[in-house]
This record gives C-alpha cells, structure tokens and sequence, in this order.
C-alpha cells in the first residue's frame, strides 16, 4: 500500500500523474520513442514547453499581462543568484523570515547593498514581521511566500513602490493570491508542481534590462526569454512532469478549488495540534502555513513509542528540520485528506495510549 507522503521536497505528485509520466518514459503520446529519447526541439517537446508556460500563466491569471513563464535549471538557489544579477543595480530591500529567505539575501549582497527590512529571528522565525516599511528607493522587495522550514506564511503582502520578486517554492499554486502584484515569481519544482530538476520563473518583461553590468547569458533572463525557455536544453522530463501536474490542477478547477482542499487538511492537522495536550505548534497561529505544519511534542520522551505508531500507520516524513525539531507535516496539492486525518488519528491514539 502507498505511504502517506508528508515529505517537505521532493514529495507528493498525483498518483495520476506518476502513472501517465511514467508511461511516456516507455512511448510518449503514442509515437514510439521515450520522452527521454526525442530531441528538445521536436515538435512532440516543444508542445510540451508550450503548454507548461501557458498553463503556468493561466494557473495565476497573468496570461496577457506581459508576463514570460521560463523552466530553467539550477533550482530555486540559483534564482536567490539571478535574481540579484539581472536587478540589483545600486539596493536591495529583504525580508528575512528564515532559512531559505537568509540564503537569498546572503547571494544578493554580492551585487549590491542589501537592506533587511525586518528580520524574525529573534524568535527562531516562528513568525512573519509585520509593520516593515520597504525604502522606495531600492532596486526590490523580496520576500519569501512560504517558509518551508518553519512552517509560516505570509497571509498578505505589503503594497511596495518598487518591484516586487517572491520566492514561492513551496506554496506556488496553492492559494489565491493576485500574482500581479508581483514582478517576478520564482519556485523550485519539487515542492509542489514537479520533480527536481527545473524551477519556474514567472518575470514581467518590463523590469529587466535596467542594471548597468553585462549579464552571462545563461544568467540572463532575457536571453533565456528570446529563447523560449531552450537557450540550452532544458531539463525535459522535470518540465514534462510539472505540465502534467499543472495539467492536473487545471482539471481540478485551478487554484481556487485546490486552495479550499488545502485549507480543510491544515484546519484538520492544526485543530488536533491545538486540541491534544501532548503537541504544540511550533509557528505563531496567524501566521502559520496552510503547506507546512510545524509541531512538537510537549514531553520528548513520547517520541519513540509516537515514532513507531506513525511508522504503523504508513505516515513518511514527518519529521521536522533539524533547526526546528519535533515534526512537519508538509501537505501540498497532491495530499489528500484521508492522509491528514490519519496523522491527525496517530496524534489522538497517542493521547489515549500515554
Ligand atoms: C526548497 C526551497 C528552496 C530551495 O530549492 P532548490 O530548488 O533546492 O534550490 C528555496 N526556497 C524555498 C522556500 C524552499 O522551500
């Protein structure tokens, strides 16, 4: 029987999407040859590349708004280097709500000065800063939507004067959000749309073109937008799966239906980590992620005997990161309710058992 996947990346796919991904490795769309085989500049590949940006577009409601969807490589830590290569040209305004958010700030300092808006390490980032003012003179904001690590996310965005770049790996389409408020999106693929492998990039075609250095071209998203997402040879399988996943969502009635299914699985893990004396959450209530749920228990000498009823029960990969202990529940798009109720069921028989 299938495990029940709380894996933080790479993680849960829909089962329906392994399946028709793992038939095209054998004969991708009836022509006899493997997805993995064909050239990327086939006509078979091309309509793939095609579908994924559009459906990326769609999926966020940016199709027509002078948007580019772009597959590139490298992950989403090659983007906290890109992004600051092609638009920081004198500062750079971030804020710094964890592990991933610190990273991007720490690449951006080799291109300019960077500003720390706010910062909530005081409290191991348990927590989003609010109240931040964004220097309208800098180059950007960045901001990091969803913080995998912690289990925290910003529930709303401030209204900024200068570009606004997010990094949302790990809750990319998976809540109503208006996207056009930013100037470039980035995410990772193996959280939520894909394998490893490719991270998309979601740029407003305007803002580029504005710092003074000369930019290598597999650095440069323009190069990369000229290009079609093929300046080199993409990673194809990752970007075929995404579509597939993403194709998926579609069917499923998008964003907005998705995001109802993940608030009921967050509702339904968060209400037991309130409820049961034996747990408490880790992120501050108003600020915690509807992706990633963070707890511990409250008498560590639990752990094994709750280790081994989850191990029971088919539950992988609730551990948490080693910077927060305890456990993560990461429960993305592909994650189906029973899975959550099961978690929610171990904790419960805990609490009888003890
Ligand atoms: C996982 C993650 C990353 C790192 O992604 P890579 O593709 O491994 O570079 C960056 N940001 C966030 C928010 C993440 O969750």
């Amino acid at each position: 029987m299938k495990k029940h996947n709380f894996s933080a990346g790479p993680c849960i796919l829909p089962q329906t999407v392994f399946q028709e991904a793992s038939k095209a490795v054998l004969n991708f769309n009836g022509i006899d040859l493997s997805i993995l085989e064909i050239s990327h500049r086939s006509k078979e590949f091309i309509a793939v590349m095609e579908e994924a940006q559009a459906l990326a577009l769609e999926l966020l409601g940016l199709e027509g708004k002078g948007y580019k969807a772009l597959f590139l490589q490298g992950g989403a830590s090659m983007q906290f280097l890109n992004v600051a290569y092609n638009l920081l040209e004198n500062k750079a305004a971030y804020l710094n709500t964890g592990t991933w958010a610190a990273k991007a700030l720490k690449e951006a300092k080799f291109f300019g000065e960077v500003t720390e808006v706010a910062s909530s390490a005081d409290a191991n980032f348990n927590y989003i800063p609010k109240g931040y003012v964004v220097p309208e003179d800098a180059d950007y904001f960045h901001c990091t939507s969803n913080n995998t690590i912690f289990g925290t996310q910003m529930k709303s965005f401030p209204e900024t004067a200068v570009p606004m770049v997010a990094d949302m790996s790990s809750d990319i389409f998976s809540r109503s959000i208006d996207f056009s408020k930013f100037s470039l999106i980035y995410a990772g693929a193996q959280k939520n749309m894909g394998p490893a492998g490719t991270v998309l990039v979601v740029i407003k075609e305007d803002i580029l073109g504005k710092v003074s250095r000369p930019i290598p071209s597999m650095i440069d998203y323009r190069q990369h937008i000229s290009k079609e997402s093929m300046f080199n040879t993409p990673p194809v399988f990752s970007v075929y799966v995404s579509m597939l996943t993403m194709r998926w969502l579609k069917t499923l009635g998008g964003i907005k239906t998705i995001e109802e299914h993940n608030n009921r699985k967050a509702e339904i893990i968060y209400n037991e980590i309130d409820r049961n004396p034996l747990f408490k959450g880790f992120a501050e209530k108003e600020d915690r992620s509807v992706m990633n749920a963070t707890f511990n228990l409250t008498d560590e000498g639990l752990k094994p005997v709750f280790d081994e009823m989850a191990k029971e029960a088919g539950l992988n990969g609730i551990n948490g990161h080693r910077s927060v202990g305890g456990y993560r529940a990461s429960m993305y798009n592909a994650m189906e309710t029973e899975s959550v109720q099961v978690l929610a069921d171990v904790m419960r028989e805990l609490e009888n058992k003890a």
